[in-house]
């Protein structure tokens, strides 16, 4: 499912860390269009600057020049936190959670945020918990999950407020290769269902290849493999 317009793009952007003497140029003019619907893989080295791309995509870093555009929109700084909240759902190699709160608490967080009403968020975290598979697990504590239902549990929370993109870095970069087909697929099911776009960060050539698109990231530059 794709639609031809272009949902998130850059153009000249440019990303270095360090000032001067050891500037680190790690991005270097990058211009790119991501449509509404694509799948989309970003691969390279380790240290090429994929995790770098994917924050500066997602407005969690700025770019040291150029821009990032959302609609062919420059996204207000006052707005960022909301539009990143409505627009994106987030999925790390790490299972960001809260792992004392329950399983519920954390998918729920994004529409607390967003100020539903708690018992219109108890029900759409039901629904979503569901959809993965982890309706039963809703009252038990996130930390006692096993990895790969600690990361459908960040799936959930990603897909909750039916985000238009999601990002994710390395999502299966920590489970075993069952586990990470599970995760895969339903990253999938999340594109074809909701028409979420996908911006994936991973090493892992048969999710690549899975991809409407892969760009490889070297000498700060990318590279359109497919
Ligand atoms: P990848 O995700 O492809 O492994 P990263 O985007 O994490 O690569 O990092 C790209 C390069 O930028 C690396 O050399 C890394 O050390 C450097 N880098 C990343 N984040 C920072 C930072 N906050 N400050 C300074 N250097 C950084
Ligand atoms: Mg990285």
């Amino acid at each position: 499912m794709m639609i031809n317009t272009p949902i998130i793009s850059t153009k000249k952007m440019s990303k270095s860390y360090g000032n001067k003497q050891n500037k680190h140029e790690v991005l270097k003019n990058i211009s790119l269009e991501i449509r509404k619907g694509e799948t989309v893989a970003i691969v390279g080295k380790s240290g090429s600057g994929k995790s770098t791309l994917l924050h500066v995509l997602a407005t969690l870093d700025q770019p040291t020049s150029g821009e990032v555009l959302l609609h062919d929109e420059v996204p207000p700084k006052k707005n960022l936190e909301q539009i990143r909240n409505q627009t994106f759902g987030f999925v790390f190699q790490h299972f960001f959670m809260n792992p004392n709160q329950t399983v519920l608490e954390n998918v729920l967080l994004p529409l607390k945020i967003a100020k539903v009403p708690s018992k219109k968020r108890k029900i759409m975290a039901i629904d979503i918990l569901r959809k993965v598979g982890l309706e039963d697990k809703a009252k038990n504590k996130a930390a006692d999950l096993s990895g790969g239902q600690k990361q459908r549990v960040c799936i959930a929370r990603a897909l909750i407020n039916q985000p238009e993109i999601i990002f994710a870095d390395e999502p299966t970069g920590n489970l075993d290769s069952k586990t990470a087909h599970e995760i895969e697929d339903l990253l999938f099911y999340t594109n074809q269902e909701f028409c979420s776009t996908l911006v994936i960060v991973t090493h892992d050539e048969d999710l690549a290849k899975k991809c409407d698109r892969q760009l490889l990231l070297r000498d700060g530059q990318l590279v359109e493999v497919k």
